[in-house]
This record gives C-alpha cells, structure tokens and sequence, in this order.
C-alpha cells in the first residue's frame, strides 16, 4: 500500500505519543499534537528554538540534567543507534512528568544523520487523577488551588489506611512535605507567583504517584502523601525522588527561572498509631529536615 506525503503527515500529527524532530544543531524543526498535550507547549512556542533553551530541560531519575550531558536523542544523532529511557520533563506549567522516550536518528539522502526524532509517552497517571479530580470536586473534598485532596480528606484516608493496617497488617507510609523559605519567595516574587509553585509542586507530585497514593494539601505550602505497601526502602526512594523532582521542576516568570525546594519527613506506619500519633511524627522527622539544612528527607530509624 503506498501512502501519500499528507496521509504520512496525518498520522504523526495525531500519534497517540509526542513526537518532534530536531536538527544536529537540537534546534526543534516539528512538534505534533500529543506533545502539545503532554508538555504544555504548542507548537509555535517550540519550534525554530533548542529544547535546552527552558523548554523540555530533561532531567533522569537522578536529577541529572540530560541537556548538556547525557541526552539520548544527542547521543542517537552522534552514533546512530536507536534509544529508549524513562525521563522527566519540564511540562510549561512547571512540574515534572515522566515520559519513555524512544530516540532515532534522521538520515539525508546520502545516508548521513541528519537530525533525530524522539517519541515520548505520558508515564504518568494523569487520567487515574483527573477522574480522582472529579470525584473530590463533587464530595467538597479537594483543595481549589492545587487540585489536590484537602485536609479533610487526608484525615478520611489516613483512618482508613490505619483501620487496614489494624485488621490486616497492610502497611502504608507518611510523607509530610513543605516548602522551603517559601515566605521569602512570596515576599521576593509576589503572591501570584508562589500560587503558581504550589500548583506545579502539586503537579509533580500527582504526575508521579503510583495509582493507589494519595497526595494532598495540609495547608498553607505542606504537603502530604500517603503510601500504600512500601517499606522503609521504597519510603525513602519515593520521597528522594519527589524532593529531586522538585527541586528540578520551575516556572518561568518576568523571564526568570524561578525554582523552590521541599523538606520532607518520612515515616511508616507503627502498632498503635492514631491519625495524630503519625502526622506528629512525621511533623517531627520535617522539622529534622528543616533543622539539618532543608532540601531533605528524614526517616523513623525502625518501622514494623
Ligand atoms: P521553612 O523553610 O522553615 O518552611 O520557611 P517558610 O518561609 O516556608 O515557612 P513559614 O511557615 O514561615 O512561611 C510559610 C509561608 O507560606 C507563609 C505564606 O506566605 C506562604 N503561604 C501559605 N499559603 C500560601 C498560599 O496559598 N499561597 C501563597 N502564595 N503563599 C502561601
Ligand atoms: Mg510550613
Ligand atoms: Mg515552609
């Protein structure tokens, strides 16, 4: 079957996946729907400008930036071999999403690599979490800012998970997460703009959660996640992992690059919790953060 040039054109404009092209030079030469959708940058935004220049800025699972290192696709133009990797990118509303990548390069006429193409899908579980959205929106159960479950709610969840954990033994961890210096982000950039970071940290924080956590809002600039079936080991992964997602994530404001970083503490539930016994000690353990020089996770030495 020979398919037309603008047959070809349709269907990668309406890929399921994010596709865009880019020359030696990483300059962004085409830019389809999907990957309007999963970053948040239309395609006269991107196009004619390199992906490092604020746009995409991929970071690994490390925090790594793959920008002016590691970047798969750079690394496809230079050998020719074809590459596929989980990474993080920038979405235009400031968090982080994790996207699989799969990078190819683009060959001229002459056989010689002109540019790549990189395919990107939305790892994320932002469907599971617009419906969740949704239902929170309808039960007065979700906090209007951020989108995220509000207080109210993280109590109703924190009772049920202890009520499982009582009868089962299922077990699930706190993490408790706040801003750092954030009065002086308000007092240095204005409120509206530290609106706009407690959106995209909540952004990074339900664009990475597993299906069955829950994330929300405490109040004010903290946060809290509840964690179901881990241990003390993917406890402390999850929460490195949200604090370097954050620490990377920005929002691009009067043409600055404007970032926060979050304290976290970790704790996994124990014989004998209540709702108050596990949110003090998580309080605590964010306060040996917030002491130890911010920007960290701490943890409960023991769990059982
Ligand atoms: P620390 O690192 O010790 O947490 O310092 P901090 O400045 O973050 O802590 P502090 O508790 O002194 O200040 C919290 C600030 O969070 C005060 C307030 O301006 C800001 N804040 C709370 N809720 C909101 C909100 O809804 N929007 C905005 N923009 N700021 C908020
Ligand atoms: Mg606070
Ligand atoms: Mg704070």
């Amino acid at each position: 079957m020979q398919l037309q040039q603008q047959s070809y054109e349709r269907i990668i404009e309406n890929l399921y996946g994010g596709l865009y092209f880019v020359d030696l030079s990483r300059t962004i030469t085409y830019w389809n729907k999907a990957a309007e959708q999963i970053s948040g940058f239309s395609s006269e935004e991107v196009v004619g400008r390199r992906c490092a220049d604020n746009i995409l800025t991929h970071v690994d699972a490390e925090g790594c930036s793959l920008c002016n290192g590691d970047c798969p696709l750079a690394a496809t133009m230079r050998d020719g071999c074809r590459r596929e990797t989980t990474v993080y990118l920038h979405h235009k509303a400031g968090h982080r999403v994790p996207v699989s990548v799969r990078a190819s390069p683009l060959y001229d006429d002459n056989g010689n690599i002109s540019g790549g193409i990189e395919l990107f899908i939305d790892d994320s579980q932002r469907v599971v979490s617009e419906t969740r959205i949704k239902e929170l929106e309808k039960l007065a159960l979700m906090d209007k800012l951020t989108s995220l479950a509000n207080r109210a709610y993280i109590d109703h969840e924190l009772a049920g998970r202890l009520g499982e954990f009582r009868e089962v033994g299922l077990p699930f961890g706190v993490l408790f997460m706040d801003i750092d210096h954030f009065k002086n982000f308000n007092d240095r950039h204005g409120h509206d703009a530290g609106d706009q970071v407690l959106k995209f940290v909540a952004g990074t924080l339900i664009s990475n959660s597993r299906p069955f956590d829950l994330y929300g809002r405490w109040g004010g600039e903290e946060f809290i996640g509840i964690l179901r079936n881990v241990d003390q080991t993917a406890l402390v992964q999850i929460a490195e992992r949200l604090r370097m997602l954050v620490q990377n994530a920005y929002l691009i404001h009067s043409g600055e690059k404007l970032s926060v970083t979050i304290s976290i503490g970790a704790t996994l539930v124990q014989k004998g919790d209540t709702v108050e016994s596990l949110i003090q000690r998580a309080d605590k353990l964010l306060y040996t953060s917030k002491r130890t020089g911010r920007n960290r996770v701490s943890l409960t030495e023991t769990g059982n």
